[in-house]
């Protein structure tokens, strides 16, 4: 499957109002990514961890790894789909290749999955280092955090949670090393921390993978003085030997 690039001088908000062919089919969608029949296909909604997000298979409330040694740092997680078929495309499009309209159809799988998510206050998505920001042009998970906050109208900003430097290239590194690296990396912004005071925070971004990032920066919101952190993601890497 081919993801196009489209011409870059047509906004983003003309395109989204646009009628669309679906990624998948070529079928004509009202300004969505995936037409209803390949939503209903690859958007099916599944039991999930509560804690993790990790299919479940059935409707436990936590997947083995919860109940046991790998509890996660943060409160609650919350993801959309699986990273996979046709989804990881569509990721890598709007990561990578500069497809930024991608973010409304991506962020609404995920508001449809937050539909009984218990409340938040505030809205922050995962930040980026300076260097790749300005590599990629946007932060794709603040273009996710901002829409997410918009449709459940939630404050939203991405100057509190910081990413000063990008954190170091992490292979041949021991698991310590790499989240003492990846501790490094997040700061929140001390003339903000007002703002984050007691509050319930959701951090969002695009995929969850082992969930070390997000580990590492809902600790440091956690250490910055907020009361509770969950974690909203579009996608999420199955664990190996789910399906
Ligand atoms: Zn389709
Ligand atoms: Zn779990």
């Amino acid at each position: 499957m081919a993801f196009t690039t489209l011409p870059q001088a047509r906004p983003a908000a003309a395109l989204e109002a646009l009628p669309t062919q679906c990624e998948l089919c070529r079928q004509w969608t009202r300004g969505d990514a995936l037409c209803s029949d390949c939503d209903a296909r690859f958007a099916a909604p599944r039991w999930r961890c509560a804690r993790c997000a990790l299919p479940t298979g059935t409707a436990v409330a936590r997947c083995g790894g919860c109940l046991g040694e790998h509890e996660p740092p943060w409160a609650a997680a919350v993801a959309a789909v699986d990273y996979g078929f046709p989804w990881d495309g569509l990721v890598a499009a709007f990561k990578f290749g500069g497809r930024v309209e991608l973010a409304a159809p991506l962020a609404s799988r995920l508001v449809r999955a937050l539909t009984s998510a218990p409340p938040v206050d505030l809205v922050l998505p995962v930040p980026l280092a300076p260097a790749r920001l300005a590599e990629r042009g946007y932060n794709q998970a603040w273009e996710l955090a901002r829409r997410i906050a918009a449709a459940r109208g939630l404050p939203a900003r991405d100057d509190l949670l910081l990413r000063p430097v990008d954190t170091p290239h992490q292979t041949g590194l021991s698991r310590a090393e790499r989240e003492t690296n990846l501790a490094r990396s997040f700061m929140v912004e001390p003339a903000l921390r007002g703002a984050l005071a007691g509050r319930t925070v959701a951090l969002v971004d695009d995929v969850m993978t082992t969930g070390a990032t997000l580990a590492a920066a809902t600790r440091e919101l956690q250490r910055a003085g907020a009361a509770s952190v969950v974690v909203w993601v579009v996608a999420r890497t199955p664990a190996p030997g789910t399906d």
